[in-house]
């Protein structure tokens, strides 16, 4: 379980996050919502060990602290992320791809079950193994880069943004993926702008204004709260619910 206690990020004089407290357990999605600039990356980065901040809180991957420990250690204890942006390697395969995620001892004692797992998810990359990343569109880019994170056997995997540049058609594929890596066991944090879908597949849910939490319910209760539906999800949104 990753529990994050009290976290506080500053850059310089900038305070981008106060006093966050937050909890993810295997096999639940959790759905972070806030506008621009609210201090979402901030909080993914800072659990990743690459927040450029100055940060203070507790961060346990179950009671064990992450604090201070490098980004290849948080992946070696159980935690992968997939940036906005997706962060793949665009020079090198598919294949490449996959392999460099399970380049740490946590993601090698697994490797094949894992590969059988993201191929089960992604039968696309099956057929793409030898294309280069950079020339694969956006989603089949993002599915690049989820099936590299899951290559390291998380327990929580954490994405953010994995919508943005995606169709409709896309976005609801990327969703239901992201159900089928619950179903796994494992814990997903997920930033999201698309909080109509996201909601939809999460079980949980946490509002973020100016660095700081401002709710948290089932995601099934964010869904229908009319302060969340002005906020995040639009008027077409809460016509249709
Ligand atoms: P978005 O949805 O636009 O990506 P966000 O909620 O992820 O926004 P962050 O990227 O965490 O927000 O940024 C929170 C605040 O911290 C913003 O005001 C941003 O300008 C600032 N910030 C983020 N990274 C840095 C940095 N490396 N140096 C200085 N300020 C930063």
């Amino acid at each position: 379980m990753l529990t994050i206690s009290d976290l506080s990020v500053s850059y310089g004089l900038h305070r981008a996050l106060t006093d966050v407290s937050l909890a993810v357990s295997p096999g639940e999605i959790v759905v972070m919502l806030g506008a621009n600039g609210a201090g979402k990356s901030s909080l993914l980065r800072a659990v990743a060990g690459i927040c450029k901040g100055e940060k203070s809180g507790r961060i346990d991957l179950n009671g064990k602290s992450l604090v201070g420990r490098k980004p290849d250690e948080i992946v070696e204890a159980g935690i992968a992320f997939v940036p906005e942006g997706r962060g793949i390697f665009g020079a090198l395969t598919v294949w490449e791809n996959l392999m460099l995620g399970a380049y740490s001892k946590r993601g090698q004692s697994g490797r094949d079950k894992n590969l059988e797992w993201v191929l089960e998810l992604f039968p696309k990359l099956v057929e793409r193994k030898d294309q280069v990343a950079r020339t694969m569109s956006g989603g089949e880019q993002q599915m690049v880069a989820i099936g590299r994170a899951m290559m390291a056997n998380p327990e929580i995997l954490m994405l953010d943004e994995p919508s943005l540049g995606l169709s409709p058609l896309l976005c609801r594929e990327l969703f239901g993926n992201l159900s089928h890596i619950r179903e796994m066991g494992m814990g997903v944090l997920l930033v999201e702008q698309n909080a109509k879908q996201s909601l939809a597949i999460a079980d949980r849910g946490y509002l973020i204004e100016n660095g700081e939490i401002t709710g948290e319910n089932s995601a099934e209760a964010m869904l229908k709260d009319p302060a969340v539906q002005a906020a995040y999800l639009g008027a077409e949104a809460t016509k249709n619910n």
